[in-house]
């Protein structure tokens, strides 16, 4: 049985009517659908009036519940806060073919020597016009910039993994260039003023809806006190907690505390696809034949990543069962262990 597609067209009477009705979807509405049945949301911009919402439901008997319970109220809502400023026409239909809901897309935006900021967004066959997405980690603005143009996106939210300038010093010139967006961090960083223009502090467990996905907020002290990743939609962007077949140093926490850090990554689901903060996968495996010489994973894939780097290719995404076969952090049978490893790389 084939799922069912709703599409909501949304004809708005002015661009700027077009930002706040977008802003206000992906900021909860969408996610409130999904709450309210849906299996996925979606929000499109067709140009700078319209935009294009399409929800998919398990069954029609699914979608006829969502009519009944829960699109008055959201219908309600939305008339109360833009009246006839938009004009919307639905349409539904039972069809496999028509099925173009997708997961997220990542964009990786390269900067410095070796840091990587990212761009999510939701990616929509023969879909036109600008689409919202966050920026994972701006470090530096002036890339993100031009990746943003060059995508056609726009950014709703920044999300940062953890304080250092390497990672949220373009903040500021960021905002400058785009207008006021929110600029997620840890709680502990924003108790600490340490990420210049942060207006939200997350805490662990707490649960952000990007694009009718779901992304959790976990804590993994250990390289800062206030570091933190986001994990969902089958994706986590872990910053300088982990890295390919490696991990960051500890600068602010204790071994035990970024041992247990890792291991959170290691109980994700295998496929999970990581995007951390560096380039560093290559040195990282040549520290992991040094710990295990006889291991043929390790090997293959430094051997993978070196033709890769020769070409300057990405590592990112690596997956958490590369990581389990690989890392020599996430393989340490204990603490202690992991902490020996940690200070070995320090001097390798
Ligand atoms: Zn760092
Ligand atoms: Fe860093």
């Amino acid at each position: 049985m084939g799922t069912f597609l709703y599409t909501v067209v949304c004809e708005c009477e002015s661009a700027e009517v077009a930002e706040r009705f977008e802003a206000w979807l992906l900021e909860g509405h969408a996610m409130h659908v999904v709450e309210a049945g849906a299996l996925e949301a979606e929000v499109v911009r067709r140009d700078e009036r319209v935009l294009e919402n399409r929800y998919v439901f398990a069954s029609a008997r699914a979608f006829e519940r969502y009519e009944r319970e829960g699109a008055p109220r959201l219908r309600a809502d939305a008339l109360a806060r833009f009246g006839t400023s938009v004009r919307y026409t639905r349409s539904t239909g039972t069809s496999r073919a028509q099925r173009s809901v997708k997961g997220l897309r990542v964009e990786t935006v390269p900067y410095f020597n070796d840091n990587y900021a990212y761009l999510v967004h939701a990616y929509t066959p023969g879909a036109r016009g600008t689409r919202s997405c966050v920026v994972v980690d701006p470090g530096d603005a002036k890339p993100v910039i031009e990746a943003i143009a060059e995508h056609d996106l726009s950014i709703r939210a920044i999300w940062c993994t953890h304080h250092h300038p390497d990672h949220v010093a373009g903040v500021p010139d960021l905002l400058a260039a785009i207008g006021e967006v929110p600029v997620l961090g840890s709680r502990y960083d924003l108790e600490h003023t340490r990420i210049a223009k942060q207006t939200r502090g997350l805490v662990e467990g707490e649960v952000l809806p990007l694009l009718g996905h779901d992304f959790r907020v976990m804590n993994v002290p250990g390289h800062t006190l206030g570091a933190i990743a986001y994990v969902g939609a089958g994706m986590a962007f872990t910053g300088d907690t982990l890295f390919l077949a490696g991990c960051g140093r500890v600068f602010e926490g204790t071994m035990p505390q970024m041992h247990a850090s890792l291991m959170r990554f290691a109980e994700l689901d295998p496929d999970t696809r990581l995007y951390v903060g560096h380039e560093y996968t290559e040195a990282n495996l040549r520290f992991a034949a040094h710990i295990e010489p006889n291991d043929a994973a390790i090997a293959a894939r430094l051997e993978h990543v070196r033709a890769l780097r020769a070409e300057q290719r990405f590592t990112v995404p690596g997956t958490v069962r590369e990581e389990l076969a690989t890392n020599p952090f996430l393989r340490a049978k204990d603490a202690t262990e992991f902490a020996a490893r940690r200070e070995a790389k320090n001097t390798f």
